[in-house]
């Protein structure tokens, strides 16, 4: 029997190793909550990009927040290690560490007009509970069978398919305004760099305006309504 993963209290090492990878919505909810919160060194890099040819713009479909002039997440409370955003929205990737997607690999298919993915997982020995209490045979039985991952780490991998459920949405809404005319996706490659690059949830609301962040994460404006009220 593996045992149960628990992450070590006053840690926080994974909020320094390297920026943290978040989805569109999220850049939006989480510059919302450093203004409330008063922290002022957030910035978001764009992460995976993909090319509207019709409308002449780049589509970031994931940015990454990245770490600031002291190395750490600008999150982080740097004297106990706490999350700033543990109790508000902590990003699907916090959550979700260290079961994280090793590879995640889009299919933008100009002849079917559909974007879809397939994404497959490691537990990442970066996390010192990981590297000092599972043998690689158990990390690979984790790795191999989401059930035994299940059974260690719960909550990480119930935060892991909540982010493939949003990336899910992008793709299916992506491939609907495609098929609707509104939009002519291709992966980036060989396309235009100078096309400004827009963030996916605004984008899609130019053509869906009644999209909520709500959608892709339940609650959050109520969340935000409470930090702002
Ligand atoms: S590195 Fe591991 S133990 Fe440390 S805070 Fe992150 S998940 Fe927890
Ligand atoms: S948002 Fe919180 S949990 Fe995520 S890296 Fe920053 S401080 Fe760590």
């Amino acid at each position: 029997m593996v045992i149960p993963f628990k992450c070590m209290p006053n840690c926080g090492y994974c909020c320094t190793i390297s920026p943290v990878t978040v989805f569109p919505h999220e850049v939006i909810i989480l510059t919302r909550l450093a203004e409330e919160l008063d922290v002022r060194d957030l910035t978001f890099k764009p992460g995976y990009v993909i090319t509207d040819v019709k409308n002449g713009v780049r589509v970031a479909l994931s940015y990454l927040m990245q770490l600031n002039s002291e190395g750490i997440c600008p999150f982080l409370n740097k004297d106990d290690k706490t999350c700033k955003v543990h109790s508000l929205y902590k990003p699907l990737t916090c959550r979700s560490f260290p079961y994280l997607p090793r590879v995640i690999r889009y299919v933008i298919d100009p002849e079917l007009k559909l974007v879809d993915f397939t994404v497959e997982f490691v537990v990442s020995t970066l996390c010192p509970v990981i590297r000092n209490n599972y043998t690689q045979d158990e990390l690979e039985a984790m790795i191999n069978n989401v059930n035994i991952a299940i059974k260690v780490m719960p909550k990480e991998v119930a935060a892991a398919e909540e982010a493939i459920r949003a990336r899910k949405l992008y793709a299916n809404t992506l491939t609907a305004l495609w098929r609707a005319g509104y939009i002519e996706l291709r992966s980036s490659e060989g396309n235009n760099t100078n096309w400004p690059i827009i963030n996916a949830f605004e984008y899609i609301r130019q053509f869906i305006p009644h999209i909520t962040l709500d959608q892709f994460t339940p609650n959050i404006t109520q969340v935000l309504r409470k930090t702002n009220p």
